[in-house]
This record gives C-alpha cells, structure tokens and sequence, in this order.
C-alpha cells in the first residue's frame, strides 16, 4: 500500500523550512533528495566500511568490494537485464553517453554515417554526437515532436535509412514529461540492424523499465535522480555491443596485464571501468534501487500519475499559462512560461521565498526550447514524495505571481 506520508518521513530533507516555508521540493528532475537509508549507507560505507574495492586480499577491501560488486546484480534487477555482466558503471548518465560514443560508436562510423536523434534530447545525448559529427562528418538526423509534445514513434522509424548506424533516443523528455514508445523504436531498429541508445535519466525513476522487452542496445541511468548519491550512474550494454566496444578510459582495473610492449584488457564489464570508481557512491545507489524496488515502481507510476492528473486539471485552467507539452501519457513534469509576464527567473524567485523549489532556464535542451519557440520556462518537476498539497501549493504562488506580474 503506497503511503505517501510514510514515504515522505524516509526523505529528513522534506520536513526542513526554507525562506521560513515548509519545502515544497519540485526539481525533482533535476536532482532527487536521498532517503535516509541512502544516507545512512554511505555514512556506514565511509565509517566503519571503506577501502578500495578489487585490489585488495584485507577484510574491509573485500568487504567494500562484496557490496559494491552487489550493486551490479541490483542495476541488472532494476532493469530487467539479462545479466549483471551487462552493467557498466558510471559516474551518471552523460559519462554513460560519452562512454558509447568514445568506446562503441567512435571506431565503428564514418563520415556520412547517421545518428538519428528526437528534438527533445537533453544535451547529455546530443553533445557526444556533435562530437562525431566534428571530428568524423557523422550526420545528425533529426526528429520533431509536435505541438503537443508527442513523438511520433514511427516518425523515428521512418528516419532510419541505409546510412543510420545508431538511434539515440530519451525515454522521457525533462521538459515536457513526455513518454517516448522506445519499445516500438528499438524493435524495428533491431530488424533493420541498427543499434539503440535509450537515455533513461528521467523515466527510470517514474516508471519501471525492462531493457529485455525494450530490446534496446544502450540504457543510461543515473544515480542521483533515482534518489541516490551524485556521481552514481550505470549503463546498460547488450552483450553483442559490448563485445564490438573498445577500451575507453585507460588505467588501473580495467587491465589484465601491462608490460613495457603491450596491454591485455580485463574481461566485460570491467574492461570500462578504469581507475577507483565511486565506491560509496554506487554502494548508496544500490539501496536506493532496494528502496524504490521496496516500494515498487508500478506503485509508484499509480501515484505519480495522479499527482499529473491533478496538477495538469489545475493548470488548464490557469488561462494566462502557457504549459509546454500536454502529451496525453506524460509524467508529472510541467514547463511553463506565465503569459506577457515576468521571466522565468523572477517567477523561480518568487516560488522560492515560499519555500518552492522550481528549476527555471532551457533545462539542457535547448534544439527543443528553440523548437517550441520559448526562451527559458520554468520547470515544476514531482517525484513520488509529492503531494497533492504541494501541487495546491505551487498553484497559489502561480496565481499571487500572475496577480503580480498580469
Ligand atoms: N538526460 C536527461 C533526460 C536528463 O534529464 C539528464 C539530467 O538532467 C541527463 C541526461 C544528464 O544526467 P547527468 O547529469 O546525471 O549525467
């Protein structure tokens, strides 16, 4: 039973006061605050528990390396992968990105080659590829959304052509909140022999995801929107692609052997991981998968969606608002500009003196802000500690700012 109270007393960051107002915590989709048990993890970890994982034969070296190692078979769990040995850590969804675009993508493509990307893409999964586009002349094939913020699933298919080596798509936009069918992409991806990259920065904390029946090729997830640490991050990497990529990074860990002429490389998928990782860190994201998996993804999808429901009723009927995207299957994100009034900026600053925490700006998105033809919105983002209340709340402070500013 989804208690939405009971969650909330997890999290110690929600029940503090900012500009003397109880937070009303909506940047969610930028960063998601840490339960306690995350927390407590990771004091334990550096505590009573820390030492460098893989290299040592002492207690706690194979203490920290058990639970790190741990973390892998929990990313696997999480996203229905096949095989924890299909997992590569991260620091985050961007290292993940450029981990393909270096170590899969870079010696494969040649200048003329395609990667199609959708309009909504956060730089994260837009820059890597510009650096192939420079350094390579690999063409970037672009797909719209249209006016309601819908992405035509078959519209992405339609761009595949003889040249397209990759389809580099997001889950879910962190503007708009909308739902991209990834599924219906990569499987026709795959039978024309192209391979997928799914950034699921945003939609893995909303909704559950299963990379098996996606048949995707790539899945980048990051920690810290899942409600664990920063610099915690995996990438999912089907086994065939896996075998195609080569050594990014180099260094300690990801080697079998070094001599003064040559170099054997450890097996998959540590092979791409070089250096010390972020121990205590991917050790923090793993309780948070245990603790969202505790609870339930599809549980809660049920409560988000109603927060979206609710919260998308009230803005409709704010007729000086303009809400960027009203995709029918979107999350409980919203961007908005307030009509011929203020800049995001001041409305952001007006929600924070009563304690509502909202991201104004372009979000890492900015094909897309030129694409809807708005300069910078301000982005009111919920996560599954949200309440009705909260959004109740935001909508007073909308209205004392169109009172304001009208
Ligand atoms: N992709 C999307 C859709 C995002 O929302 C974000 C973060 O805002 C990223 C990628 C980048 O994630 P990170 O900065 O954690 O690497």
């Amino acid at each position: 039973m989804f208690d939405v109270q009971k969650i909330r007393a997890d999290f110690p960051i929600l029940s503090r006061q900012v500009n003397g107002k109880p937070l009303v915590y909506l940047d969610n989709g930028a960063s998601a605050q840490k339960p306690q048990v995350v927390i407590d993890a990771m004091t334990t970890g550096y505590a009573h528990e820390y030492a460098n994982v893989h290299r040592g034969l002492h207690y706690l070296s194979n203490l920290a390396t058990d639970k790190y190692e741990a973390v892998r078979g929990k990313v696997a769990r999480f996203l229905n992968a096949p095989s924890e040995d299909e997992i590569v850590f991260t620091t985050g969804t961007t290292e993940g990105i450029n981990l393909i675009s270096y170590a899969w993508a870079a010696p494969r493509f040649q200048a003329g080659d395609e990667v199609v990307l959708s309009i909504m893409e956060h730089h994260a999964n837009i820059v890597p590829w510009h650096f192939l586009r420079e350094r390579l002349g690999v063409v970037l094939k672009w797909v719209d959304c249209d006016a309601n913020g819908d992405l035509d699933a078959q519209a992405v298919i339609d761009a595949i052509g003889p040249r397209t080596k990759l389809v580099a798509i997001t889950q879910m936009s962190n503007v708009t909140g909308t739902v991209v069918d990834v599924a219906a992409i990569c499987h026709a991806a795959r039978a024309r022999g192209v391979a997928t990259l799914v950034d699921g920065s945003q939609a893995a904390v909303h909704m559950p995801v299963d990379v098996t029946a996606m048949g995707c090729d790539f899945y980048a997830i990051t920690g810290h929107k899942l409600y664990g640490p920063s610099g915690s991050g995996a990438i999912f990497i089907h086994r065939d692609r896996m075998a195609e990529m080569r050594p990014f990074l180099g260094g300690g860990d990801m080697i079998r052997d070094v001599t003064r002429d040559l170099v054997t490389y450890n097996d998959p998928p540590m092979k791409f991981e070089a250096g010390t990782p972020g121990i205590v860190q991917q050790i923090g994201m793993g309780v948070a998968l245990d603790y969202m998996m505790g609870i339930g993804m599809a549980n809660i999808a049920v409560h988000e969606t109603a927060l979206r429901d609710y919260t998308r009723d009230r803005l409709a009927g704010l007729n000086w608002l303009n809400v960027q995207g009203n995709s029918a299957t979107k999350a409980a994100i919203f961007s908005f500009t307030l009509q011929g009034a203020a800049h995001a900026h001041d409305i952001s600053t007006i929600l924070d003196k009563r304690g509502i925490a909202v991201r104004a700006g372009t979000h890492c998105a900015m094909p897309l802000m030129e694409h809807m033809g708005v300069g910078a919105t301000c982005r009111a983002s919920f996560a599954m500690y949200n309440t009705v209340d909260e959004s109740d709340k935001l909508i007073d402070a909308l209205e004392f700012c169109h009172e304001l500013f009208g």
